[in-house]
């Protein structure tokens, strides 16, 4: 057994773990997990655990249904609102074959892959998400309801703020889990939050915002709330987002920085390869029918292919920052998206905007507005998505077909419904 197994083995004794989840990440973003016995772990850092591939939805695989999870030891966490005695970890997991090629279709590969890709020409990619999501209450049967916890705004503060409790205990669970949590507010809408944490790598963050979902569905739920992270749950309201924060780093320089607070060459050549995508991106970065709601109508999310300094409309914002935080905020992205492959595309994209030293459009306020619009449905996401090569070719020409294929189904079956607007709009009418 090598050194790594022989600490994890040690580590599961000394802190009395019971029970350890084996966790990875399918296509739709969504954690999956089975978990094993303290006694299996050896088996399971040595021949992995295999699963059903065909009943996970987005890992389906006609030929090969089953997959094997490999643990990927350095994610090994305890987490801390499972019993204190008998405890419960998890494990981050990476998916393979029983011939231990890597499944192609696992979203953690797609996003080392790229990873390595910008490591070859000297980068490390950084990213810090900022997730913002909403919490309702819970009515007799602890079914969620559409009330919203409180009727408070942007910045408010309690009593009006009547999710802080829950966000405190949210926040002390995370930093026991080992996050460096740099602020949380109360966002715009009612029920709406925000909970900030430090940068790291494109993995750790992807791996992080995992993590993230599940402390606050759980603290939430602990609390007798509802937290969703779906982008637009309540009309007239603002959506949730997740803008993401890039900087890419050469030989432990941050490379977006200029000493004008401008950007520097690579910084714009980066933001043109972006923003080139990113209608071919949206599928992926905003999965849901209800995604298009959030982008449609405002509040500060974006609605066109653009970029800017100060205000909050802009796809890609630069906030004023020096030095390290030098960076670069893509606000299109909703916390409903699968992260790694939203940042594995979103560095593609960069990446290709550097190789090919593409030029920079104008920032917003300075051209007259003749912008591209970001895609209005998932329907024409979908064929964005379709028309973009580079998208295919990060994801894998299988696994972006499956994506499709999926997709379109979901959209065939919302647009197959009759809406409450409709009913409004016609039942008396005609
Ligand atoms: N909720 C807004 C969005 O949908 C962002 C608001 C903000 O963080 N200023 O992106
Ligand atoms: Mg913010
Ligand atoms: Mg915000
Ligand atoms: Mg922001």
């Amino acid at each position: 057994l090598g050194k790594k197994t022989l600490d994890a083995v040690s580590y599961i004794e000394e802190n009395d773990i019971k029970f350890i989840r084996m966790q990875f990440c399918d296509i739709y973003g969504q954690s999956k997990n089975i978990a094993i016995s303290n006694e299996q772990i050896e088996r399971a850092i040595l021949y992995g655990v295999p699963f059903d591939a065909n009943s996970v939805a987005g890992c389906l695989d006609a030929d090969h249904s089953d997959l094997i999870l490999h643990p990927d030891l350095s994610t090994l966490q305890i987490l801390p609102w499972r019993p204190q005695q008998g405890k419960v970890a998890r494990i981050l997991c990476d998916v393979k074959y029983p011939d231990g090629t890597n499944f192609e279709g696992d979203s953690r590969y797609i996003l080392k892959e790229q990873m390595k890709k910008a490591e070859k020409l000297g980068y490390r990619f950084n990213v810090g998400a900022e997730c913002e999501f909403f919490l309702f209450r819970l009515g007799e049967n602890g079914e969620p309801t559409r009330e919203p916890v409180d009727d408070a705004g942007y910045f408010d503060l309690a009593p009006f703020d009547r999710g802080e409790n829950t966000r405190r205990e949210i926040i002390l669970t995370l930093e026991e889990m080992g996050f460096e949590i740099e602020s949380s507010h109360h966002e715009s809408a009612r029920g709406q939050h925000e909970i900030d944490f430090k940068y790291s790598g494109a993995l750790e963050s992807a791996d992080n915002i995992m993590t993230f979902k599940t402390v606050v569905k759980t603290i939430a739920q602990r609390n007798g709330l509802h937290a969703t992270f779906m982008p637009k749950p309540l009309n007239g309201q603002p959506g949730s987002g997740m803008h993401i924060n890039m900087s890419l780093m050469r030989d432990g320089e941050n490379i977006f920085t200029s000493d004008f607070g401008g950007l520097t060459d690579e910084a714009r050549w980066f933001a043109a390869g972006v923003l080139g995508h990113i209608r071919g991106i949206s599928a992926l970065s905003n999965p849901l029918v209800n995604s298009y709601k959030r982008l449609m109508d405002g509040y500060e999310a974006p609605q066109t292919v653009s970029w800017g300094y100060g205000s909050r409309s802009p796809l890609i914002r630069i906030p004023a920052a020096v030095g390290d935080y030098c960076r670069m905020e893509l606000r299109s992205p909703d916390p409903a998206c699968n992260p790694y492959l939203t940042f594995a595309l979103v560095l593609a994209a960069g990446l290709e905007g550097i190789e090919k030293k593409l030029p920079l459009m104008d920032p917003l306020g300075e051209a007259p507005a003749a912008l591209q619009k970001l895609p209005m449905t998932l329907r024409e996401a979908l064929g964005e998505m379709e028309k973009d090569t580079l998208v295919t070719e990060v994801l894998g020409e299988k696994t972006a077909q499956k994506y499709i294929q999926l997709k379109s189904w979901e959209w065939r079956q919302y647009i197959g419904m009759v809406h409450e607007w409709e009913i409004d709009r016609y039942f008396s009418t005609f």
